[in-house]
């Protein structure tokens, strides 16, 4: 947004705001509110390439204005006027979780969060630091580095990723999860918005139900997180020509618990050594650790990784230090490779690797792809799948997007799951999660959200049935010209009519 736009008039006053939407302006003063229709498009995206023709079939509303908030009254007081007046609220962070979350689908406005990125307290002595939601983690991390300290998990997305979004969705995988477990392990509290504007201060315990409800149950605004003395850490790198050898080599470095375990396939790791210059051997699995610990521990921790990594070529550790450092840019450079990166998560036991790996490799022959995984806890990974495809040409491009088919299949197959909800994948979740489990989270968010303002029609709430999304999907794979120009057609009905269609064959909109 930008701070000082044209559109920018005195709140009461600005003719493109619908009188009844000018209140959310006087909340939030001026420059911190726009109606700019590039604002408004942009703020209507994530990271993920969805053509517009695709949302209009979702039968997506425009967001109407876009709010950035500067304190946790400010949120509360607009939430407590969308509800009164049923206004939809898409929260916002860094918009890097590309599962459609913080696209404002119901229209209403979109509550930037941004702009709430203070670190309000660093305590070294009981090892807690207090921050709002909109901090990014990168800038946390140097900040605490800098001063001795340590985070306990942060995404790798981190230059972008805030405190709220990556909290918001789950943090199941990151750096350090794989030796403190998820991100919900280090919050002592959480400062939370509820959707009728009330603030609540949550304990360890009830932080879960606000953790990974991306945005649907309320508005983090501030987060309590343990902390840690900064450790002395050494970072090694191997690959491996045979994918068996490297993951039977990753899982043994599971068990000692290093604060980062990550690997490239062949196919990232040519990715990389485009995007970024690198000379890394284009080997069947790169893999990158990092332990922590004193200098004796560490000594230990070297030889084990040794004799664990006996099959693998060893690189110096200057180069596994570059890689650590480098550990905020790898995914993102990806996508300066495009046109059009395509990216798929999936989380799936250890065992299962080498099975998915291999039925990942026959899915995506046709495409130029590449894995990423990240080591989660108890004995799971988080794949990243990266393809690259051109929107340009739309046949290709809309072959590639049923690759939002073929993928959570693989991990269906392989005991794992897709990793986030929010809009695209809301069709999974009867996959995930047995019926009461889905009738019981339905009734928290009936609870909390009774007049379902918050991020409606997501997550809990799918909106395009299942069959329909299906149906579509094998569309798309086998038949993407016809598909494309179906979709296309589609944008001529009315809205009310297709979003009526969507209720009447069982979607949740709001
Ligand atoms: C290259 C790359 C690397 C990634 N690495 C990781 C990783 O290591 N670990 C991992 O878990 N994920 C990872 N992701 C996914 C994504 O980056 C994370 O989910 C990220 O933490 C989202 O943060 P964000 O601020 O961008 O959230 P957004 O995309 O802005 O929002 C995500 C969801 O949270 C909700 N939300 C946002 N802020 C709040 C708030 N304050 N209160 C309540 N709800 C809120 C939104 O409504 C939305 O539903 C990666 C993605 C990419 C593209």
């Amino acid at each position: 947004m930008t701070e000082a736009s044209p559109s920018v008039a005195a709140p009461s006053a600005d003719p493109k705001v619908r009188p009844e939407l000018r209140r959310f302006c006087e909340i939030v003063g001026e420059g911190n509110f726009s109606t700019d229709p590039i604002d408004l498009y942009c703020y209507s995206r994530d990271l993920a390439p969805i053509p517009y023709d695709l949302l209009y079939a979702y039968g997506m509303l425009e967001p109407e204005l876009v709010v950035r908030p500067r304190g946790v009254e400010q949120v509360s007081e607009i939430l407590r006027y969308a509800n009164q007046r049923r206004i939809p609220i898409t929260p916002r962070g860094g918009g890097s979780f590309a599962m459609g979350g913080t696209i404002p689908i119901e229209g209403g406005v979109v509550l930037d969060l941004c702009g709430m990125n203070e670190i309000v307290e660093i305590n070294g002595a009981d090892l807690t630091v207090r921050v709002q939601c909109g901090l990014n983690w990168r800038r946390l991390a140097e900040k605490l580095a800098g001063m001795g300290l340590s985070l306990l998990a942060y995404p790798s997305s981190g230059v972008a990723a805030t405190i709220g979004g990556y909290l918001g969705t789950g943090g199941g995988a990151g750096i350090g999860v794989p030796r403190n477990g998820v991100a919900g392990n280090s919050i002592l509290s959480l400062k939370v918005v509820l959707a009728d504007g009330s603030i609540v201060e949550t304990n360890p315990w009830d932080s879960w139900c606000f953790i990974g409800a991306e945005g649907t149950l309320g508005v983090i605004c501030e987060a309590v997180l343990k902390i840690a003395p900064l450790a002395r850490q050494r970072c090694f790198m191997y690959a491996f020509n045979r994918l068996g050898d490297g993951i039977k080599a990753l899982e043994s470095l599971a068990r000692l618990r290093p604060f980062f375990l990550h690997f490239l396939d062949r196919g990232a790791a040519g990715f990389l050594n485009e995007s970024d210059n690198a000379a890394l051997d284009e080997a069947a699995m790169t893999i990158v650790a990092a332990f922590q610990g004193t200098d004796r521990q560490l000594a230990g921790v070297s030889r084990q990784v040794e004799s664990i990594c006996k099959d693998g070529k060893r690189y110096p550790e200057d180069t596994a230090e570059h890689e650590w450092e480098n550990r905020f840019k790898i995914e993102i450079s990806f996508k300066r490779l495009g046109p059009t990166l395509m990216l798929q998560e999936i989380r799936l036991p250890f065992r299962f690797l080498e099975k998915a790996m291999l039925e990942l490799a026959e899915a995506l022959k046709d495409y130029r792809w590449g894995v990423q995984c990240l080591s989660s806890d108890h004995g799971s990974v988080c794949l990243l799948i990266y393809a690259l495809t051109d929107e340009r040409d739309k046949k290709r491009f809309y072959k590639a997007l049923s690759l939002a088919r073929v993928i959570p299949r693989i991990g269906y197959r392989n005991q794992g799951t897709v990793y986030g909800i929010a809009l695209h994948n809301s069709v999974h979740l009867a996959r995930i999660h047995p019926r009461s489990a889905v009738e019981a989270m339905r009734a928290i968010k009936r609870r909390f959200d009774p007049n379902n303002i918050l991020n409606p029609s997501k997550t809990v709430q799918t909106r395009v049935p299942r069959l329909l999304v299906t149906v579509s999907m094998l569309l798309m794979e086998r038949v993407p010209g016809l598909m494309r120009l179906g979709l296309s057609m589609v944008k001529f009905l009315p809205r009310g009519l297709i979003r009526s269609g969507l209720r009447v064959v069982g979607g949740q909109l709001r």
